[in-house]
C-alpha cells in the first residue's frame, strides 16, 4: 500500500467511525401487521411517522445545501422538486401534520414546502409559524403549538414540550432569537432564527416516543413525562452521560434511536456520512459502558422500519 492510498484510506476510517455500529443496530424488516407504528428516518432530524393511517412528518429536510453556502450566508432555497421526490418515495402524500421543533434551517427550510405539498398543517413555534406565512401557506393551514397541550391527529397524541437547544457551534447555540415577521425565501441560514425549542412527545396506542432534535434539554422538560422510545439528536452534545441522564432517565425510556448524526451538508443522493463533530463511535462506546442494557437502535436510511407492533 502506498503512502497516498494509505493516508486515503485513513482520513476514511476517521470520517466513517462509527458507521459500521449503525449498520449492526438496525432495526429489522418486518412484515407490516395492522396498527403497527413505522417510522422512516431520512437524515438529520428528519423523521415519518406513519400507523398506515396517518402520517406526520417531523423536521423533514432534503435540501441540504453545502457547508460553504450555508456559512458563507449565501440565501438558501427550499428544493421543491426534492421534497416532490421524496414524498412520493416516503408515500407521504396526505400527511396531517408537519412537525417542527425549532426554526433553524436544517429544521424548517423545506417543512412549509413539505406542508404544502403534501396538504398538511404545519405546527411549531411562532417562529415557525412565520416562515409557513411567508411561503403563502394559509392561516388555517398553520398552527402555533401551546406547550403541554395535546394535539391529535387520528390516533397520534402529540405534545410540544418546551427545551433548550444544544451549544452545536463553536460552543455557542447558532441562531437564537427568533423570526417575528414572515419570512420568505431564498434567505441566509441566518435568517432561520431558532425561536422556541421543543421535544416533541407521540403517544399512540403501538407505543409512546419523544422526538428530540436537539441534543440538550431544559430542566422541566420532561416533567410528569415517560416514553418507551427517544429518537435522539447526537449533533452538538456536551456529554453523553450527562444526556443520558436527562432525556434517558429523565422519561425511563427502554431504547435510543441516534438522529442528526450525519452529515447534514451532504446530498442525500451520496452515501451517508457521520458529521466528524458528532463523535458518533464515541456515543457507542459511552452507552455501551454508562447503561450497557439500553437497547441503542438505527434507522436505516430511507427505509421504514416498524417502531411498535400494534397487534
Ligand atoms: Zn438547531
Amino acid at each position: 500500500m502506498g503512502v497516498r492510498t494509505r493516508a486515503r484510506s485513513l482520513a476514511g476510517d476517521l470520517v466513517g467511525a462509527g458507521l459500521d455500529q449503525v449498520v449492526a443496530r438496525h432495526l429489522p424488516e418486518t412484515p407490516l401487521g395492522p396498527g403497527d407504528l413505522r417510522a422512516t428516518w431520512f437524515g438529520a432530524a428528519s423523521v415519518l411517522l406513519d400507523d398506515g393511517r396517518t402520517r406526520l412528518l417531523l423536521d423533514p429536510f432534503v435540501t441540504r445545501p453545502g457547508m460553504l453556502r450555508v456559512g458563507l450566508g449565501f440565501p438558501l432555497r427550499p428544493d421543491g422538486v426534492g421534497v416532490e421526490r421524496w414524498l412520493d418515495r416516503l408515500g407521504a402524500r396526505g400527511t396531517a401534520a408537519v412537525l417542527v421543533s425549532h426554526s433553524h434551517y436544517d429544521h424548517l427550510l423545506d417543512a412549509a414546502v413539505f406542508a404544502r405539498k403534501a396538504d398538511a398543517i404545519l405546527v411549531g413555534s411562532e417562529s415557525t409559524a412565520n416562515v409557513g406565512r411567508g411561503a403563502g401557506l394559509p392561516d388555517d393551514r398553520i398552527r402555533v403549538a401551546q406547550p403541554w397541550t395535546p394535539m391529535q391527529f387520528g390516533a397520534f397524541e402529540v405534545t410540544f414540550l418546551p427545551s433548550e437547544h444544544a451549544p452545536a457551534l463553536l460552543g455557542r447555540v447558532p441562531y437564537p432569537g427568533a423570526i417575528p415577521i414572515p419570512l420568505r425565501t431564498p434567505a441566509p441560514a441566518r435568517a432561520f432564527r431558532m425561536g422556541a425549542v421543543h421535544g416533541i412527545r407521540v403517544r399512540h396506542p403501538a407505543g409512546s416516543l419523544v422526538h428530540l432534535a436537539s441534543a440538550q434539554v431544559g430542566s422541566g422538560t420532561f416533567r410528569d413525562t415517560s416514553a418507551h422510545t427517544v429518537l435522539l439528536a447526537l449533533a452538538g452534545r456536551a456529554s453523553t452521560e450527562r444526556l443520558l441522564e436527562a432525556v434517558v432517565d429523565a422519561l425511563g425510556a427502554r431504547r435510543v434511536i441516534p438522529i442528526h448524526w450525519d452529515d447534514l451538508f451532504r446530498s442525500l443522493a451520496r452515501s451517508l456520512r457521520p458529521l466528524p463533530s458528532v463523535g458518533l463511535a464515541g456515543f457507542f462506546e459511552d452507552v455501551s459502558r454508562l447503561r450497557p442494557d439500553l437497547e441503542v437502535a438505527t434507522l436505516p436510511m430511507g427505509q421504514p422500519r416498524t417502531l411498535f407492533g400494534g397487534g
